[in-house]
């Protein structure tokens, strides 16, 4: 296929689904239109062409929103029942699943993420929705042994109006972690797409329309300068969650402090794999590919530090290599491209600074580096890239790429592996590539981190927290215990003696 024949597809399917297709801030149930006249363009990062263009809230819109969401709390939704909530969830997945190829072709155009891929993550999300719908009817007090004329217990209680900010490289299955346990646990939300890729968002809120009580979901797309502020700042959002880079993180838990707003965040990561000398090395070399790899390295657990024994760093890197080779970068419509764009202009040039200067910081450039063949000269593309000689204080070993850059490190023994795997000050994730069964607990044990993988990468459970250590965030999305992020526990204390005498 060469390059006009992937400029004409892009057209035929951009037109296809902007086509009869409305995407607005949604508030109080419906489409909303704001007052001023800014709009957010949305592309195509593979052919870099427009999608669509967006009404941009502000932060009057925020409020609006806000005050729907605080309404519809008010008037019903802290009223329901976890039973009715359970159910309303579930239509919602099943109208969702209805729509599981139009939300799919719009989350691969809008990122440029191969379609397979966009596919699992579309189908990830509906499973994700169905595990919060599951788990509305466990959410429980305690009873406390208190002593005979007293009775103790807990309640759990929702906070009312959440803040939620989403980034453009997980669009529909991030804002599935959001709004699971938040509408679950009987909140209501205002939840913020990321400017870059907000359409799975907006087209999925649209589609709950009529499930949900009006005000329940809100969407209000806009920058995060004006809208992501405005809504951590705002004095009636009394729980804040994030998922973005640690810069606005910080930003975000400053507007929240000035509120006492309680935030999760889930923020970036430099994340290490460790392989040691016993390790099936075909078998831990693809865990660690797929973990830079995949989603062209625009993943927040992404695994960029890879750390080898340095008897097998040679053998390593052959297998490596070879897993590297399987990545090609090509048409994200096609179901068998296995690596698409990077999804924004400026990742894109932030990730070939960093190619530029992991040459100038002295290391190896063993692998890509460029960019792929002239059929895609349009699109944002980096090739799958490996460093070696690499040391943990390059810049390119220690700040997040956001990008398909492998940095291969050697060490020598387990004490120095482990020490060179946690000298960050991130803590998303970590990996092990070993055979040795309590060696691999031993350092599951010893690394900083929220997330463990041990001769894998993946899967992501809704059932398993996810979240970081050390300034890879606070809290966690997913599981069970996500749950508690978005419930306050009351204690009630209750005399049992006859308040009549
Ligand atoms: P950001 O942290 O800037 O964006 C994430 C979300 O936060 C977006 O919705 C963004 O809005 C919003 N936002 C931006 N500024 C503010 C603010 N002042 N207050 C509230 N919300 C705000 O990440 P980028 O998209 O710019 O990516 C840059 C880097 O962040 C990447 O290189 C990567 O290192 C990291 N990152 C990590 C992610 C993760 O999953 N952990 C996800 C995305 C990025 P908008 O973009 O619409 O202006």
């Amino acid at each position: 296929m060469d390059n006009s024949d992937i400029l004409t597809r892009h057209e035929d399917a951009i037109t296809e689904i902007t086509t009869d297709a409305k995407f607005t801030p949604w508030i109080n149930g419906k489409q909303y239109l704001p007052d001023q006249d800014v709009t957010i363009e949305t592309i195509d990062p593979a052919v870099t062409l427009p999608i669509t263009a967006i009404p941009a809230c502000d932060s009057g819109d925020v409020d609006a929103a806000v005050k729907a969401a605080g309404d519809a709390y008010d008037r019903e939704w802290a009223a329901t029942l976890p039973a009715e909530r359970a159910t309303m969830l579930r239509k919602w997945v099943n109208v969702l699943r209805d729509h599981e190829d139009e939300l799919t072709r719009l989350e691969c155009l809008d990122t440029g993420k191969p379609i397979e891929q966009a596919r699992g993550e579309v189908r990830a999300a509906f499973d994700t929705l169905d595990y919060y719908a599951s788990l509305c009817r466990t959410i429980n007090g305690d009873q406390i042994a208190a002593s005979e004329d007293l009775h103790a217990y807990t309640r759990k209680e929702p906070f009312g109006v959440v803040g939620q900010i989403i980034p453009w490289n997980f669009p529909i299955w991030s804002l599935t972690w959001k709004l699971g346990p938040a509408l679950a646990t009987g909140n209501t939300s205002v939840l913020k797409p990321a400017q870059d890729a907000p359409l799975t968002a907006i087209r999925a809120t649209q589609l709950s329309k009529n499930i949900f009580p009006d005000g329940v979901i809100n969407v209000v797309p806009g920058t995060g300068s004006d809208v992501g502020n405005a809504l951590t700042s705002h004095r009636d959002v009394r729980k804040v969650s994030f998922t973005g880079s640690r810069k606005v993180g910080e930003l975000v838990m400053q507007n929240a402090a000035n509120h006492i707003a309680p935030v999760t965040l889930e923020l970036g990561s430099k994340s290490p794999f460790l392989v040691f000398p016993d390790a099936n090395l075909s078998k831990v070399a693809q865990a660690i590919a797929d973990g830079i790899y995949y989603s062209s390295g625009e993943i927040c657990d992404a695994f960029s530090r890879t750390i080898v024994h340095k008897d097998i760093c040679e053998e390593f890197l052959d297998a490596f290599l070879a897993a590297a080779d399987e990545y090609t970068c090509g048409d994200p419509l096609d179901e068998d491209t296995t690596m698409g764009p990077l999804t924004t202009e400026d990742q894109y040039e932030s990730v070939q600074e960093y190619i530029s200067l992991g040459k100038k910081e002295g290391s190896n450039l063993v692998y890509g580096g460029g960019t792929p063949a002239e059929s895609l000269e349009h699109g944002w593309y980096v090739e799958p890239t490996v460093f070696t000689d690499v040391d943990n204080d390059m810049r390119i070993a220690c700040e997040e790429i956001f990008g398909p850059v492998q940095t291969i490190q050697t060490f020598d023994s387990y004490e120095q592996g482990i020490d060179l795997a946690n000298d960050t000050r991130y803590g998303l994730s970590a990996g092990i590539g070993t055979k040795d069964i309590s060696l691999a607990h031993r350092a599951a044990a010893d690394l900083e981190a929220g997330i463990v993988y041990v001769n894998d990468y993946g899967p992501i459970l809704p059932e398993a927290p996810y979240g970081g250590f050390k300034e890879s965030g606070i809290g966690n999305d997913l599981g069970e215990e996500s749950l508690n992020h978005y419930l306050q526990t009351k204690s009630v204390y209750m005399n049992l003696e006859d308040p009549t005498r």
